[in-house]
């Protein structure tokens, strides 16, 4: 069994991301992310803190822009009005989930796709829809897609199973995973809530994703013995042996299935490391195509 780890692949990431910065710096070019987060969420504020961070190690202008839960509509697009007309400002990442007065998608649209560097605007999911390799695709899925050929996993004529079909993971994973780039020519099935014998599915993977929200979801029944998994999976359980009182555990039952994969990504420190370092790469490749590098 390979126990395929997030952090090493990410540092190669970084390592191609810090190579452009360095070819951008001399060029006069510095890329320059903005993270937006709305409201108080614990979680959504620790995701906006690792970004700006990490922009800051790698030596990128980062922007965090905080507003209280209570923005209308109208303030926010405001917000990405002034980002979008912003030079310092290459990628724009508005941080979900928004409040639920607010119109996520009308927000989304609302950013300039050349900013979209967590790839969710219609344009980009529409470019990547037709393998057109010049829009951005979003980075969690991205992540997945690098783990894969950095791990030597053959994706074409693989049967890919997903579980879970949001924008964000699931439907964007299966586009990349049957584009006919690198990692991709794959025979995808994207499963859901409504999908039918669930396990008789996934029992068919020779790769299964897990991006679910339900800790621990897929046990050794969804499991084909030889099969590679995916844990997308973030969730924080209780734990009162933990030092915190809680853990983070997957959509996958890791010790359930381990037995029977060929490789298998860790929760934490599988995907999660993957998403930043995409956004990061992201960024920096708006900055070039701004600058026709
Ligand atoms: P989401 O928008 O809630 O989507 C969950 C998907 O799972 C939906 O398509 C849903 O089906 C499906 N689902 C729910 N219950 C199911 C069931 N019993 N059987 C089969 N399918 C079921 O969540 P998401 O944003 O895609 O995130 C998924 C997970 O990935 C979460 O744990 C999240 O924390 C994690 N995540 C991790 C990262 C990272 O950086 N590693 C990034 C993003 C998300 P319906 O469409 O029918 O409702």
């Amino acid at each position: 069994m390979k126990l395929i780890e997030g952090a090493p692949i990410a540092e190669a990431v970084y390592r191609e991301c810090l190579e452009s910065l360095t070819e951008l710096k001399a060029a006069g070019h510095l890329p320059g992310l903005a993270v937006v987060l709305v409201g108080e969420d614990p979680a959504s504020k620790a995701y906006v803190g690792s970004k700006d961070r990490k922009c800051r190690e790698l030596g990128l202008f980062s922007m965090k822009i905080e507003k209280a839960a209570t923005i209308s509509q109208a303030e926010l697009l405001d917000v990405i009005d002034e980002l979008n007309a912003d030079d310092s400002i290459h990628g724009i990442l508005v941080q979900m989930p928004l409040p639920k007065h607010l119109d996520t998608d009308e927000v989304i649209r609302r950013i300039d796709p050349a900013k979209d560097v967590d790839g969710l605007h219609p344009l980009n999911l529409g470019k990547l829809a037709m393998d057109d390799p010049t829009g951005f695709a979003p980075c969690t899925p991205s992540g997945c897609q690098r783990m894969l050929i950095e791990s030597g996993i053959e994706t074409a004529g693989k049967h890919v199973v997903i579980v879970g079909r949001s924008l964000l993971v699931g439907k964007s994973l299966a586009l990349l995973m049957m584009g006919k780039g690198r990692g991709g020519n794959a025979t995808v099935t994207v499963a859901h809530s409504r999908t039918k014998d669930l396990p008789s599915i996934t029992r068919q993977a020779d790769i299964l994703v897990a991006a679910i929200g339900i800790p621990r979801f897929i046990g050794a029944d969804h499991v084909k013995e030889g099969a590679v998994v995916i844990d997308v999976g973030i969730n924080r359980i209780d734990d009162p042996t933990a030092k915190n009182g809680n853990r983070l555990v997957g959509d996958v039952d890791f010790e359930a299935v381990v037995d029977r994969c060929e490789a298998i990504t860790p929760v934490p420190g599988g995907v999660g490391k993957m998403t930043i370092a995409m956004l990061m790469a992201n960024t920096i490749r708006a900055c070039r195509l701004r600058a026709g590098m």
